[in-house]
């Protein structure tokens, strides 16, 4: 973080106005890595079809087979904190989605977390699930990819995240690809209890991977206490355009 990266600027002997007047200074400084920063309507979680403002930060470690957001893996814009929030004044929604890329893999995501939730925002992150969710201001909702093996980064999900979820405010989504994810999703809402801990169970078909109707079948055979997810979005723009 910028700020923690740069206190060797503060020197023991300064006096403590000028001090705090420099830790400002530098707070005004925080800058992120911002793809873009747009209004639609919510496309997933228990909030799809809400009015939201997305904050979409640039950069992700992970590769995900099928992810749909590869446009954030490059590039972005600098932009300083108050201009993301001016952005995000701008448009006027209460509800604010942080996401990616991952979001969280920026330190400085968890500062912009806190001054929306500041000032009075509720507050969505879309987490891949491999950073850690400790630190995140709990005042927002988390909203935990758990990833399944056809993804190609199971190996990588942060299972102590889990142990975090608020069953008032959290989800869990399982993205799912063929049967095995489906095995596999099973397995760990059992494992983990999941049904108990997070608020819902999302359960996202993988776009034009897998047989929708098949999908739904093998959710209501199952009797779990799951949601079946569409990216509304994407029907309502098609899969490949960004920004809406
Ligand atoms: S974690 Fe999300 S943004 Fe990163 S590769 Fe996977 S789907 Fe894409």
């Amino acid at each position: 973080m910028l700020l923690t990266s740069n206190t060797s600027l503060l020197s023991a002997s300064d006096p403590t106005s000028n001090r705090q007047s420099k830790i400002e200074n530098l707070k005004s400084h925080v800058v992120l890595r911002v793809t873009e920063i747009f209004r639609s309507v919510q496309g997933e979680s228990t909030h799809a079809g809400r009015p939201c403002t997305f904050v979409r930060l640039t950069g992700c470690p992970m590769r995900c087979t099928w992810c749909d957001s590869e446009y954030t893996f490059t590039g972005g814009e600098h932009f300083p904190m108050e201009e993301v929030l001016n952005r995000v004044r701008d448009f006027g929604c209460p509800l604010v989605e942080v996401t990616g890329g991952e979001p969280l893999a920026q330190r400085e995501a968890f500062d912009l977390i806190k001054r929306l939730c500041d000032e009075g925002y509720e507050v969505l992150i879309e987490t891949g699930g491999f950073v850690s969710t400790e630190g995140v201001d709990p005042r927002a909702k988390i909203i935990l990819d758990i990833k399944c093996p056809a993804s190609g980064e199971a190996e990588r999900n942060h299972w102590p995240n889990v142990e975090l979820l608020r069953s008032e405010t959290d989800e869990v989504k399982f993205v799912i690809a063929d049967e095995g994810d489906w095995e596999f999703a099973k397995k760990v809402i059992a494992k983990y209890d999941l049904e108990e801990r997070a608020k819902a169970i999302l359960i996202s078909p993988a776009w034009a991977q897998i047989d929708l109707r098949q999908l739904a079948n093998w959710i209501t055979e199952s009797g779990l206490k799951v949601r079946m997810q569409l990216q509304l979005h994407k029907y309502i723009w098609g899969p490949d355009v960004h920004g809406v």
